[in-house]
């Protein structure tokens, strides 16, 4: 897998960051072994969600990383802000749900679900079925009061 040492200090750095702010929320509930979260990857660039299998394909040839992935497919819910994203799928999820490079997986995929608190602020949930949800930290629940 092309994963490399930029990329493993950029996802430090952002876990780093989203750890330190992150004490609104707690991560509750468990894992299912469901593999949906392997199969469902949303990708942006700067300009948004991957939305076209041209823009994809581009991205395929500049970053070999993106070659991992498989268009699984495509979010089509007009009141969702992710509409007309693609989705993708890991080659490395097997049809047991396992990963199959599971001691080398990225960091991303060490911390999934992370606690991202901008992305609650946009709406961003857990997907259908998730043993895993978003909480408020009771200490923060505290100050509500
Ligand atoms: S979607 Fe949730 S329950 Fe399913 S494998 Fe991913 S983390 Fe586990
Ligand atoms: S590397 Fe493993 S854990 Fe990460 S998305 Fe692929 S199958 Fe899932």
């Amino acid at each position: 897998m092309k994963y490399s040492f930029k990329n493993f200090i950029e996802d430090l750095i952002f876990d780093i960051k989203t750890k330190l702010f992150s004490s609104k929320y707690i991560l509750k509930g468990k894992c299912k072994r469901c593999g949906n979260c392997c199969r469902n990857i949303l990708f942006s660039t700067k300009e948004g969600y991957i939305k076209s299998k041209e823009l994809f394909e581009t991205m395929q040839k500049k970053y070999p990383y993106y070659r991992n992935f498989k268009i699984s497919g495509v979010i089509q819910d007009k009141k969702d802000f992710q509409n007309g994203a693609l989705t993708f799928e890991c080659k490395f999820i097997s049809k047991d749900n396992r990963c199959k490079i599971y001691f080398f997986r990225p960091l991303f995929c060490r911390d999934y679900p992370d606690i991202n608190p901008n992305l609650i602020y946009n709406g961003v949930t857990m997907l259908d079925n998730c043993g895993y949800y978003f909480d408020i930290n009771k200490d923060f629940k505290s100050y509500l009061k």
